[in-house]
């Protein structure tokens, strides 16, 4: 019986892939196994906008000339890679069965990538982690912040603590998927407020994204957090556009 037990779990309530949504076997990675096969890691990428690149520790040609708010900059995941369709979904149509999954992300997080081990090399230098935050509207509709909800799990296995009261989202932006850098800048401009600058003088902060395209609104927030006094500023995304 206890042998069946799995087989008849999967015939009456077959699991379904988190990515793509095929049926697929019970596995800890939640993924069917083309979309195992489809998980991009970065393992070369920018310094100061974590775009996948073609040799280690070096400037992408975007930022060559330009001058980021970061110390450093870190993503796991190139944009075409399966995870992204597993963060779009917790951003616009999440569910029940999804919430109850994300263990995926305590998985990503505590594996030995190289990101994550040069990730792993600036922790003692961090002081919290700031997540991108969202619109109190955008907030009531959604139930939850997405980046502060991975945010927290990835604070858990990197012993850090996140801080959601000092960066406020004052502007409710609208979406910004096929926007260009320049407007995303100009749809951005004055939308994030620091509440309290006490807390970040003189403090390195992570700055915790799910999905950056542009790497706009990580750097506005970089930029905002540097003026109101924080020392370093380290950005954080899981998958990134290179
Ligand atoms: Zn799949
Ligand atoms: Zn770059």
């Amino acid at each position: 019986m206890q042998r069946l037990a799995p087989f008849l779990l999967d015939l009456i309530f077959p699991t379904h892939c988190l990515s793509c949504n095929a049926i697929t076997e019970r596995n800890d990675t939640h993924l069917c196994s083309n979309c195992i096969e489809n998980i991009i890691n970065i393992e070369a990428y920018c310094i100061k906008c974590g775009s996948m690149t073609q040799t280690i520790q070096t400037t992408c040609t975007n930022c060559y000339k330009k001058n980021l708010n970061f110390k450093k900059n870190f993503s796991l995941f190139s944009y075409d890679s399966s995870i992204t369709k597993i963060l779009k979904k917790l951003k616009f149509t999440p569910s029940d069965f999804l919430m109850s999954k994300l263990d995926i992300f305590y998985n990503i997080f505590s594996s030995k990538t190289k990101v994550l081990a040069e990730l792993d090399k600036c922790i003692q230098d961090i002081d919290f982690i700031i997540p991108v935050p969202i619109h109190k509207n955008r907030l009531a509709q959604r139930g939850y912040n997405q980046a502060e909800v991975l945010a927290n799990i990835f604070a858990k296995v990197f012993n850090l603590v996140v801080k959601n009261n000092i960066l406020k989202k004052e502007k409710n932006t609208r979406f910004m998927f096929g926007l260009k850098a320049p407007e995303r800048a100009k749809e951005l401009s004055n939308a994030f407020k620091v509440s309290d600058s006490h807390q970040i003088k003189d403090k390195n902060i992570l700055v915790f994204d799910d999905i950056s395209t542009t790497g706009v609104t990580l750097n506005t927030i970089a930029q905002i957090l540097k003026k109101n006094g924080a020392k370093h500023v380290y950005g954080f995304s899981i998958s990134k556009t290179s």
